[in-house]
């Protein structure tokens, strides 16, 4: 027997005085906290333990009592705890060692109430307390109805008992998991468990023999968790309680549950309350705030004067079933399997619920993200189509202007094919008088024909030019040589220059410049800005007749010079000389500058305008070379 905590009331005075000042203290910090003044004397409250301050299921009752206690004690309380660990003992020793400390702890300052937890604790209360405490009013509390020494009972005394339904219990196990073949029953070999193995074996009688029951309370804690982890398939575990195993071993009931409930294979049941949320399935059971708002009412009542015989309380039963969400998962327990009213504790939050708010975040950028996305290609496919639909009116445009800058260009083509037409029907002519000689000259004859086959190629030509400036194209890109589509260009307007008197000449660069783009379209440009510049000569009348075509490399870009020794254009006019319709021509259309800036920019070039200091115009075209 031994006793734990507790200071002597009576004894040395500093100590009391000091004891009862932090006592005071506490409680009225504790009464602070609920804002409720203390007032009155000193209210002693003395708990006895059944096995212990902290074994499991009377702890967690015991700390509820006292928690509840001093929250709604108007009086300042100094609550002493004593634990009778005989309990434990299948031979306890004897016991008046103990009961003569408490009397010498006690006596001349009796405590204002006791409290007995659990079965153990009220025998011992109820046995003792004609040496101990006579007159003092007794609670005997989360004690079993079936363990009250009904026969002793005073009229000091109130009763705060608790009804175990085995039957209940082990339907329970059969209505969540009717597959369960086998309970196996986990208890200890202490006075009181050997008590509980009885009676849960009589009460279950009339199962019969729908499940199989194993007892465990012949064996070490050990041994049980052995078979705990090997159990076969349909079986449950049933907690009754371990304070002592058949070796003889003391067990603190909550850490050995905890440590069959790490091994188990099979799911445990139990109809405490303090034995649920850490290991047990759940069903209908105990709860501790049932016994403890009860004992308290009963203790409030008493220190305020209440007779103990007028409080009288009914044994408490199990109350609704509680569940144990994980556990359910655990061993696959269908919620459907549940009976009604139940109530499933300890869910675990599902992602949704755990991480809202970041899912929302994150849904919310993808969605913008994606918005965008889709937006930017949206655009992207319009802005193809307007690029493919521009370049395609840009061919159809130009193509138009071709027309009108070909059409300038009649006379030069008249004369590029009356000159070869004329000199073949020359030499057709002079070789058929050839051949009415006797003996013809076949060797002048075979000079002729040559002469009739190469003008016959340069009619071709410039048909064949003709019509590649002519033909109606959609905008192509392609990798071209540049020093030659320009020179093709300036065969074509050659003749118009000679015509008119101006000397056109071309100073290629002895460079390659491969730009991409279409050529055609590059030509119709230089063609333009050729007859704009035999234009400006023709306006400007006497002087230089000269229109220079020239090209070179200026770093990463093919550049083309037009040169001519007209009249320039005025400084207010090169601002707006590529404005479309902007001309300064009678007969102008204004179009043939707009075009070629058109192109121009469609080549990912530049085109400028300037005046020469000497007079006359310089226009600039600027390509990238084509890497
Ligand atoms: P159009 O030839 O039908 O007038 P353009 O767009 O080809 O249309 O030319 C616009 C105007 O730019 C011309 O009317 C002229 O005033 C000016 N211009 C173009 N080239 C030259 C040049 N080489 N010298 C002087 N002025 C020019």
């Amino acid at each position: 027997m031994s006793s734990v905590s507790g200071r002597p009331w009576p004894g040395a005075a500093a100590l009391l005085c000091l004891g009862l000042f932090v006592a005071v203290c506490l409680s009225a910090e504790r009464a602070g906290a609920v804002e409720r003044p203390l007032r009155g004397e000193l209210k002693r409250v003395l708990v006895l333990h059944s096995f212990g301050r902290e074994f499991r299921p009377w702890s967690e009752y015991a700390r509820d009592i006292k928690a509840e206690l001093e929250r709604q004690s108007p009086w300042p309380l100094d609550i002493q705890e004593h634990a009778l660990l005989t309990a434990r003992f299948n031979n306890p020793g004897p016991e008046a060692p103990f009961v003569e400390y408490l009397h010498s702890l006690y006596q001349g300052a009796m405590p204002d109430v006791v409290l007995s937890i659990g079965a153990p604790a009220a025998r011992f209360a109820q046995r003792y307390r004609a040496r101990l405490f006579p007159n003092t009013p007794l609670i005997l509390t989360a004690v079993e109805h079936r363990l009250i020494d009904r026969a002793d009972l005073r009229d000091n005394d109130v009763v705060v008992a608790i009804r175990n339904d085995f039957v209940a219990a082990f339907e329970n196990i059969q209505q969540v998991l009717p597959d369960t073949k086998s309970v196996a029953v986990v208890i200890g070999a202490s006075p009181l468990e050997k008590f509980w193995m009885e009676e849960v074996k009589r009460e279950l009688k009339p199962l019969g023999e729908r499940v199989e029951l194993v007892w465990y309370s012949d064996l070490s804690f050990e041994e049980i968790l052995k078979r705990a982890s090997k159990l076969p398939p349909h079986t449950a575990l049933f907690w009754g309680l371990m304070s002592v195993d058949a070796a003889g071993v003391v067990h603190e009931s909550d850490i050995a549950l905890r440590s069959l409930h790490a091994v188990a294979n099979a799911p445990i049941f139990s109809y405490q309350e303090p034995f649920f949320g850490d290991s047990t399935v759940g069903g209908p059971m105990h709860l501790i705030s049932e016994t403890s708002s009860r004992t308290v009412k009963a203790a409030i009542g008493i220190l305020g004067g209440a007779k103990p015989v007028s409080i009288n309380y009914e044994p408490i039963g199990f109350a609704a079933p509680r569940y144990d969400w994980r556990e359910l998962q655990r061993w696959g327990i269908s919620e459907s399997r549940l009976p009604p009213g139940s109530e499933v504790l300890f869910r675990e939050p599902n992602i949704w619920v755990r991480y809202r708010w970041q899912i929302l975040m994150v849904s919310a950028v993808f969605l913008v993200q994606a918005g965008l996305i889709s937006g930017l290609l949206h655009e992207r496919r319009r802005r193809r189509f307007a690029e493919v639909e521009s370049r395609q009116r840009l061919a159809e445009l130009a193509h138009v202007n071709r027309f009108s800058t070909v059409g300038e260009l009649t006379t030069s083509i008249a004369h590029e094919l009356n000159q070869p037409l004329g000199s073949i029907l020359t030499n057709a002519e002079t070789a058929e008088l050839l051949l009415k000689a006797k003996s013809p000259d076949i060797d002048e004859i075979r000079q002729i024909l040559a002469d009739i086959r190469r003008d016959d190629q340069r009619a071709s030509e410039v048909i064949r030019r003709l019509r590649a400036v002519l033909k109606k194209t959609p905008f192509e890109v392609k990798d071209f040589e540049l020093n030659d589509t320009v020179g093709e260009a300036i065969g074509l307007v050659k003749a118009v220059a000679g015509g008119r008197r101006i000397a056109l000449s071309y100073m290629p660069t002895l460079v390659d410049l491969h730009v991409k783009g279409d050529p055609v379209q590059l030509q119709q440009v230089i063609l333009n800005l050729i007859i704009n510049a035999m234009d400006a000569i023709s306006d400007a009348g006497i002087g230089k007749r000269e229109v220079t075509v020239s090209t070179q490399r200026a770093g990463n870009q093919a550049e083309i010079r037009i040169t001519d020794t007209g009249s320039g254009m005025a400084a207010s006019d090169l601002a707006k000389v590529f404005d479309p319709f902007f001309t300064t021509k009678p007969q102008g259309m204004g179009m043939g500058l707009a075009i070629a800036r058109t192109i121009i920019e469609a080549h990912h070039g530049t085109i400028s305008a300037a005046n020469l200091p000497a007079g006359g115009a310089l226009f600039t075209i600027r390509l990238p070379i084509a890497s």
